[in-house]
């Protein structure tokens, strides 16, 4: 079978890293031709809003599936007109839209911070007055690792966040003085069968993800079943089939839904090393319509991100319990260019490996 993916960036090339082991095939669509996943597998290079592309996705493809979530959904729908797309282009154009995506969880009874839908200045004010502060302005949409955001902490912010984000439809949001975030990645079959991964316990720096961990001291069972419930809700009400994943804000051992992806995500790439079965693998499963895989962590482990610049291959080869995924991708100031799988066979030989691992990222990361 061949699967076409939307997207042609690391997920899509980790996407047909999975499909290849077991045999399948993966067609590529990005605009970009130095896309990193045309490194491993067939990559069309062409406009999302451009038909033939998308036709020849259709034609070669068995299913359609996407790895970015602002592919326009136009995208996905013409293609469902024509061949199997999973997951479902409703769960797209919710999540490329921040306020419909917050509706959702309104609608579906998961907690998210308070927020408003701002239009013009004086809604802003507005918002602001009822929300209070501190608060973070967002784009509506194209917003992911930070960007597109404003935080405010006095009424002096207002204006400047404003002019920075007011020619686009926003949303502002309470600011959430959280304990700390963690994501759920689940993934859903074509009968409905669920797989969830343990809890991700994620650490951010200015919005970009740095570290992700499974089995976290911090998490315990009643979070990770809370957790799961929620994410259950949104899988049952758009029929869902493939990786879905939430990460929220724990504040005093309750939940906030930050942000839903309609894809496999950053801060599971730890279960390609540390997972009995890779979210990779069961996205892949899930949309060629195969049994799911299990989720348990098979070793401590925690994922590092290279952001930025990486660290040389010579100096990671040298360390001990280290897991390589570099992307192929040039380093430019917060772009993601590979990530590592510190794993131990322990606990503490985990964290004994961590020390050096983590100052050798460091050292390398370049915001
Ligand atoms: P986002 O692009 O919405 O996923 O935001 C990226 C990161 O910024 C989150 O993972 C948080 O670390 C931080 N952040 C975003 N929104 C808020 C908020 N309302 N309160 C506190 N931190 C936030």
């Amino acid at each position: 079978m061949t699967i076409s993916v939307l997207g042609g960036g690391q997920l899509g090339r980790m996407l047909a890293l999975a499909a290849y082991r077991l045999g399948e095939r993966v067609v590529l669509l990005d605009p970009n031709p130095e896309s990193c996943g045309g490194h491993v597998a067939p990559l069309v290079v062409g406009r999302w809003e451009d038909a033939g592309p998308l036709a020849e996705l259709a034609r070669r493809g068995d299913v359609v599936t996407f790895e970015f979530e602002n592919v326009p959904d136009a995208a996905a729908r013409f293609l469902a007109d024509r061949v199997a797309v999973a997951p479902p282009p409703e769960a797209l154009a919710i999540a490329q839209d921040r306020l419909r995506e917050k509706q959702l969880f309104t609608q579906l009874n998961i907690p998210t911070p308070p927020y408003r839908a701002v239009d013009s200045h004086q809604g802003l004010q507005d918002a602001v007055a009822e929300i209070g502060l501190p608060a973070v302005l967002k784009t509506r949409r194209f917003g992911y690792d930070g960007k597109g955001q404003h935080v405010m902490r006095t009424l002096a912010d207002v204006d400047a966040a404003w002019l920075a984000l007011g020619a686009t439809p926003l949303l502002l949001e309470a600011w959430v003085p959280f304990d700390f975030e963690v994501s759920a990645i689940a993934v859903r079959d074509r009968a409905g069968a669920v797989v969830r991964y343990p809890l991700i316990y994620n650490q951010h720096v200015d919005g970009i993800l740095r570290e992700s961990r499974p089995g976290h001291p911090r998490v315990d069972e009643a979070l990770s079943a809370a957790a799961a419930t929620l994410i259950d809700r949104v899988l049952t009400h758009l029929d869902y089939v493939g990786a879905l994943t939430l990460e929220f804000f724990v504040v005093n051992g309750a939940l906030l839904v930050n942000e839903m992806a309609p894809r496999v995500h950053n801060s599971g790439h730890y279960s390609i090393d540390g997972a009995q079965t890779s979210q990779f693998e069961n996205h892949v499963r899930a949309v060629l319509d195969l049994p799911l895989g299990g989720t348990e962590t098979v070793m401590p482990c925690v994922m590092l991100n290279c952001i930025g610049g990486m660290p040389t291959l010579a100096a990671l080869c040298a360390l001990p319990g280290v897991r390589i995924h570099a992307y192929g991708k040039r380093g430019s100031p917060g772009r993601k260019i590979g990530h590592i799988t510190v794993v131990g066979a322990t606990e503490a030989q985990l964290q004994e490996r961590l020390v050096a691992a983590r100052q050798l990222v460091d050292a390398a990361t370049v915001v």
